[in-house]
């Protein structure tokens, strides 16, 4: 990763502004040891960094060998996936549902403000997803809760402009969202999710990469878990949007 939390001045800082500040120290003097880093995902505090390996690897930070769960290391999409639910809350999932057709042009904006140039293609597919894995089910899941989960389903890929999307359109980084917490499972993650917060990873690719690498870890936003779903800007939502995701519902003959 790129991004460690400095624990002297209490703040992100990156690669480079961590070379500045410390790494030139050792250099004058010998008996100086920078401070290790903090990792913001899982709170390790013993991140080093490590140099460039290779001319196509940059200088990256690294937890320290045989570390325990972070969420950063689990290198595939969607690191919660596969959780296997084991007291199912009908009830509640049938009154999430319905909220979720009435209102859906709250979440996709919700949605949208947290992944940037958000597609009803991706809208769909992780709602998709959620169904399979039964995101919806869970006990004591709330309606504002939902979008936090969705985008942890799926990554958001880099986007390449043609004739309907131009270039100003498009998503020039790759998304991977994740909880920035230990625990590793949609059970343990909804019981505690009004103290977790979220964070969106964005990984820069090569051309032919689909599938981002620690070292590409570029940044990070993080965003609190508040209760704003019906806050949203639904105007926002187009029309061709809407007929297409009105659609959807109808294909998967999802009633209000
Ligand atoms: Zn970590």
């Amino acid at each position: 990763m790129q991004q460690v939390i400095d624990p002297v001045k209490n703040r992100l800082i990156t690669v480079e502004e961590y070379i500045k500040e410390y790494a030139k120290n050792s250099l004058d003097n010998l008996d100086y040891t920078a401070p290790l880093m903090i990792c913001p995902h899982c709170l390790n505090n013993r991140m080093k960094l490590k140099a460039r390996s290779s001319i196509n690897v940059s200088p990256y930070f690294v937890h320290p060998k045989n570390n325990e769960y972070c969420p950063s290391k689990i290198l595939q999409e969607g690191i919660y996936l596969n959780c296997k639910i084991t007291d199912p809350d009908v009830e509640n999932a049938n009154k999430l549902k319905k909220h979720f057709r009435e209102h859906w042009k709250y979440y996709f904006q919700k949605i949208r403000n947290m992944v940037p140039y958000l597609r009803k293609e991706e809208f769909t597919k992780i709602i998709d997803i959620s169904l399979r894995e039964r995101i919806w089910e869970y006990k004591n899941v709330q309606s504002y809760h939902l979008p936090y989960l969705f985008v942890t389903l799926a990554d958001f890929s880099i986007q390449h402009p043609n004739s309907y999307y131009k270039e100003d359109f498009c998503r020039s980084l790759h998304f991977r969202y994740w909880f920035q917490s230990k625990l590793d499972n949609y059970k343990d993650l909804i019981n505690n999710i009004n103290v977790l917060s979220l964070c969106r990873a964005s990984y820069k690719l090569t051309e032919k990469q689909t599938q981002p690498r620690q070292d590409q870890l570029q940044k990070i936003q993080s965003f609190e878990i508040i209760n704003d779903l019906m806050e949203q800007d639904t105007d926002k939502v187009s029309i061709h949007i809407e007929k297409w995701i009105e659609k959807y519902f109808e294909i998967k003959n999802w009633q209000h």
